[in-house]
């Protein structure tokens, strides 16, 4: 039998014209980290969340979440709170800054950080002498996190909220879109996220003199001067006005792709559900998940691997939920608050195939492939 064509978790997917506004760029000889792409596709974000929001497009995500928490105040020794289950680049700046991660585990309707282990967590550092400076929660593929629970909580301890939106650019909670919420957002257009630049991100942020920080940050801290001056140190981290191009294109799409990742799990839904080993995450009461990645989870870590093995016997790419920070050797000496639930989803979760161009033939694929292992 020939070999079956690949099926990836999550591909990028353009939507035809990010070429016209690349070209515009080369047309224009704006081939610099600034120019009209960048201005425009940073309206375009703005448009698309809030009319009240500012924007600063970036080289990345995590370029993003960097400058997010140095502008929060977040320096040498001091602690920030971040949610354990979560791509690495969450905590990565926290550690840039030479502050420490404390991690806090997930609750089960979200799979986002607990509010009631981030309270826990904030006593206890409270006591142990140290007021966490920030908290970084995340909308785990695209789930958005307990909004209401967590702003509470930051507030009565007056914590700001870095909102890792990276995974959720087009998730709303009660209607309002994801990256809204907290003292500053955060959006990735990675290569593998639901619109791309082949690389960036942005700060998204109601202040705009937090705007202009990032900015200034972000060009190397360059004061306004005739000659280059200098008085702190800055970074490298603005997008490039070429990408923002594809980023211009890739808005126009946008909902649609949000729509195709959400017909891909209702597919599996639909094809799966009825099976009494596979568990999916619903979305509770006004939380609106752009589906990112499609989950499932099953009943424990041998039957998920029999069934990730099996789909790449078939050419099918699939991969485990993130394993947390608290377990990754690289923070092993960070403090956590946990319960149990991120280590259960990390060993039973599965991510299926689930970008925004696959075709109805790959997801039957997936879908009978998976039934074979339960019939
Ligand atoms: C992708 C991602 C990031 C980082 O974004 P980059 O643009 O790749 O630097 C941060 N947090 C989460 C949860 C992500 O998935």
């Amino acid at each position: 039998m020939p070999e079956q064509s690949k099926i990836w978790l999550s591909s990028p997917h353009m939507g035809g014209d990010e070429q016209k506004f690349v070209k515009e760029a080369f047309d224009t000889n704006w081939i610099a980290p600034l120019g009209p792409n960048v201005t425009s596709f940073e309206n375009d974000i703005a448009n698309y969340i809030d009319n009240n929001v500012h924007v600063a497009a970036l080289s990345s995500g995590t370029g993003a979440i960097h400058l997010a928490l140095e502008i929060l105040g977040v320096g040498a020794g001091d602690e920030v709170l971040c949610q354990t289950f979560t791509f690495s680049a969450s905590a990565n700046p926290i550690k840039y800054l030479g502050a420490n991660p404390v991690f806090i585990d997930s609750e089960k309707d979200t799979w986002n950080m607990s509010p009631v282990l981030l309270k826990k967590a904030i006593q206890d550092r409270i006591v142990k002498g140290k007021k966490p400076k920030a908290i970084v929660a995340v909308h785990l593929y695209g789930m958005p996190y307990k909004v209401n629970e967590i702003s509470a909580v930051a507030k009565e301890f007056n914590i700001p909220v870095v909102e890792d939106s990276a995974e959720a650019f087009g998730s709303t909670h009660n209607g309002v879109q994801c990256g809204s919420f907290g003292a500053i957002g955060i959006l990735s257009f990675n290569g593998n996220k639901i619109i791309t630049t082949s690389g960036g991100g942005a700060l998204v942020t109601k202040d705009e003199a937090i705007k202009n920080k990032a900015v200034f940050l972000a060009t190397q801290a360059r004061e306004d001067a005739p000659h280059y001056q200098h008085s702190v140190v800055g970074y490298n981290y603005r997008m490039s006005n070429v990408l923002a191009g594809i980023g211009r294109g890739q808005m126009l799409v946008l909902n649609d792709r949000v729509a195709a990742r959400r017909a891909n799990y209702q597919f599996y839904y639909d094809n799966l559900h009825t099976i009494n080993e596979i568990e999916f995450l619903n979305e509770p009461d006004g939380f609106y998940s752009n589906r990112w990645l499609s989950c499932i989870l099953l009943p424990s870590f041998e039957i998920r691997e029999k069934v990730r093995l099996a789909l790449l016997d078939e050419n099918i790419e699939s991969r485990p939920l993130w394993k947390p920070m608290h377990l990754q050797p690289v923070f092993n000496a960070s403090a956590s608050y946990m319960d149990g639930t991120s280590e259960d989803l990390f060993e039973k979760g599965l991510c299926l195939p689930s970008g925004s161009n696959l075709e109805q033939k790959d997801l039957q694929r997936v879908v009978d492939k998976i039934k074979s292992q339960f019939l």
